[in-house]
């Protein structure tokens, strides 16, 4: 166990994941509960390989899944939801998931229609349709490592959740996805931060439509002003949704937010010299070196940058025949 989280009852079981992007193993927090069985937060993924770790975290802990009494998923990504349903199917442990990301776990955001959606979205950012392709891919990859849970019950923001050792609230922080939650132990000013907070990597607010035409959900927007919120925090460990706990969170976000402004900053300067440009013509200039497989993830990020351009009234979209176009006020 590592000593921080220790004291609190918890376990951390490292779980491999296939994608070097996440920034390493996926956690699984096995919490002990008042009757000697264990809550999980964050229910790693549905891979062989990703089984066979949480199966050896349990043996190692000397429980089984049988022992499970709650599970909570930190948002509806299949490396932190892909076992949860064969956990459920073990422990008949209900899950517990924020209401904006029931529709991934559940596979209900994976339709005909929605990807309907998201080709016409697309196409406004002046995307190439190839691009549908990756999200295609993404699904399937998706139904391979996750099976979709039928059972979910919503995690509401601002509960309080009773552990054996401590409490920790329900922290509604959208971004990276519409519904992800960290819980914060006040007391013991531990944050389990899933991705919001990852030591190495940046937490890629993706362009996700929910079930809208255009994104209510505005993940760089929102995703600065929860990391503004976690920032006043006094937070003294940080247990991650990859790779090791660490400590330093203000550091970090401010390079973060930092990171961010000089992106916003090369924004302007592209749109000052070039005029009004699509989401799309932007992207190749701000990611000269991105792969091809990488186009969904840099034009999220492009997209993010833009609407908070927007929100500060730095810049401002126009559309005509079709195609959305941003540009200095
Ligand atoms: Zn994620
Ligand atoms: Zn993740």
């Amino acid at each position: 166990m590592t000593a921080g989280l220790d004291r609190l009852g918890v376990r951390r079981i490292p779980v491999p994941v296939p994608f070097p992007e996440a920034g390493g193993p996926a956690n699984v927090y096995l919490i002990e509960e008042e009757d000697g069985g264990v809550a999980l937060f964050d229910a790693g993924i549905g891979t062989k390989e990703g089984r066979d770790a949480i199966h050896a975290g349990f043996a190692a802990a000397g429980l089984s899944l049988g022992d499970i009494r709650r599970i909570f998923i930190s948002h509806g990504h299949l490396d932190h939801y892909g076992y949860a349903r064969a956990a459920q199917e073990a422990s008949g442990a209900p899950v517990f998931v924020h209401l904006r990301d029931h529709d991934k776990v559940t596979g209900r955001d994976r339709t005909k229609g929605r990807l309907d959606l998201y080709a016409a979205w697309l196409t406004r950012l002046g995307a190439p349709l190839h691009l549908l392709d990756h999200v295609r891919l993404h699904w399937q990859d998706t139904h391979r490592m996750a099976r979709p849970l039928e059972q979910v019950e919503p995690l509401e923001a601002g509960t309080l959740l009773r552990f054996k050792r401590f409490s920790a609230e329900v922290l509604h922080l959208p971004g990276h996805t519409p519904g992800l939650v960290c819980l914060w132990a006040a007391q013991e000013r531990v944050l389990f931060s899933d991705d919001h907070l990852l030591e190495r990597v940046s937490p890629n607010p993706l362009l996700d439509l929910e079930s809208h035409p255009e994104p209510v959900h505005k993940a760089l927007v929102e995703y600065v002003r929860s990391a503004k919120r976690v920032r006043e925090l006094p937070v003294e460990l940080v247990a991650p949704g990859h790779a090791e706990p660490f400590s330093g969170h203000v550091e970090l976000i401010d390079r973060l937010l930092g990171f961010y402004d000089l992106r916003q900053q090369k924004l302007l300067a592209l749109l000052e010299a070039q005029g009004p440009r699509t989401p799309a013509e932007l992207t190749p200039q701000i990611f000269p070196r991105a792969r091809e497989h990488q186009l969904y993830l840099t034009l999220s990020e492009v997209m993010g940058n833009l609407e908070v351009l927007e929100q500060e009234g730095r810049v401002v979209r126009s559309e005509h025949q079709g195609l959305l176009r941003f540009q200095l006020p």
